[in-house]
């Protein structure tokens, strides 16, 4: 190919995404604890009205997403109008960094944040820059020190993937007060349903004007293999982000399917219950066992180990027994493995598993 054909700059310093594995060589049966999925799938109400809409394929989908956004308005007592949705919350995390960040300008976020702002701001032709945790949970101070004149976007993750770890209100203000002008604060919510009375930043956006929060169907409801994710901001900042998303990015199925998964409030209820329940009881029996980890506040345990090693030896005994969970060394957080709150008899399993890894060790 001609040496004269290139990239922007930036681009080859894409590393590619691993998702979490899904498959072991010669295991049928595995336990898929390696993507934060909802181990019971999404609403039958969702599942339903997927079925449903396939006699329209025909059809171009709505380009404003108009009944998505309404219901997910409803839920969440927002302004429609100021709400965006995309193929994922990937995809609000892209236009943000595609609208509002390029050569020059530098996109902050946290040492063990998630790795799609990394991509997404070399993408864009940005610099990507990355502040201190303390201790594995998102350091505002540290933030705040990290910012020059060309810091255009700063991203937390509240709870943090794949840290689980999340800070609070007043915090997130003090961020949000703290950053300089010409910056956009991004919370990604991809885990706020799993906490109990936290609305994910929405009421930050309402009271300041440079607040911007993503949300997600993939994690709470069940939907990773559908794609759609949402973001609500300032008027301005959804108007910029509208100019640049593709017409027809999100099909009916994908609009209406959401939409059923959003109206079942029911069912998100109890995914959300049963993950608290089975959330305690894995990190108590991790820990009984001598594996420590941060109380999370998401639908995963970082599990920490004494080192490495110890950690790939555990990781290799749990594939031995079926199980995958995810390696976060490009986190990193060599020495931990992320492990997804399954169903019971998934949470027991890799309990029994770590367990027998951590007595067979001398
Ligand atoms: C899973 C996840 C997302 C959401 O990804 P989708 O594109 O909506 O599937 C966003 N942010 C974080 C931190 C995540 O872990």
């Amino acid at each position: 190919m001609s040496a004269k054909i290139k990239p922007k700059p930036g681009i080859l310093d894409i590393e590619l995404y691993e998702g979490g594995a899904a498959t072991l060589e010669g295991v049928s049966d595995v336990v898929k604890l390696s993507s934060n999925e909802n181990p019971f799938g999404p609403s039958e109400k969702a599942l339903k009205t997927y079925r449903d809409v396939s006699h329209q394929l025909h059809r171009y989908p709505s380009t404003d997403h108009g009944d998505l956004r309404a219901a997910i308005a409803e839920v969440h007592g927002l302004d429609a109008g100021r709400i965006i949705c995309g193929a994922g919350s990937d995809e609000i995390i892209s236009f943000l960094c595609q609208a509002y960040a390029g050569p020059g300008d530098e996109v902050l976020y946290t040492e063990h944040g998630f790795l799609m702002y990394r991509i997404s701001a070399l993408a864009a032709g940005a610099t990507p820059v990355e502040a201190p945790e303390r201790e594995r949970v998102t350091d505002v101070d540290a933030l705040l020190a990290k910012c020059t004149k060309n810091t255009k976007l700063v991203f937390i993750a509240n709870p943090n993937n794949p840290t689980g770890t999340m800070i609070g209100g007043n915090e997130l203000a003090r961020l949000a007060d703290g950053l300089p002008p010409q910056a956009l604060l991004v919370l990604d919510g991809a885990y706020a349903e799993y906490v109990q009375g936290y609305d994910g930043g929405a009421a930050l956006v309402e009271a300041r004007d440079n607040v911007v929060m993503t949300r997600t169907f993939s994690k709470l409801y069940g939907l990773g293999g559908l794609r759609v994710g949402w973001g609500y901001g300032p008027k301005e900042v959804i108007d910029v982000l509208n100019r640049i998303r593709g017409p027809f990015n999100l099909s009916q199925a994908q609009q209406d399917t959401a939409e059923a998964a959003i109206r079942d409030q029911d069912y998100a209820n109890k995914c959300r219950a049963e993950n608290t329940r089975m959330r305690a009881w894995l990190a108590e029996a991790l820990a009984e066992h001598g594996v420590p980890s941060d109380t999370s506040c998401a639908n995963f345990i970082l599990a920490r180990f004494a080192s490495i090693s110890e950690a790939e030896a555990c990781d290799a005994h749990l594939k031995s027994k079926g199980l995958i969970v995810r390696r976060v060394g490009g986190y990193k957080l060599p020495n931990c493995l992320r492990i997804t709150v399954g169903d019971e008899a998934s949470c027991r399993q890799v309990a029994h598993a770590v367990a027998s890894f951590m007595e067979g060790r001398e």
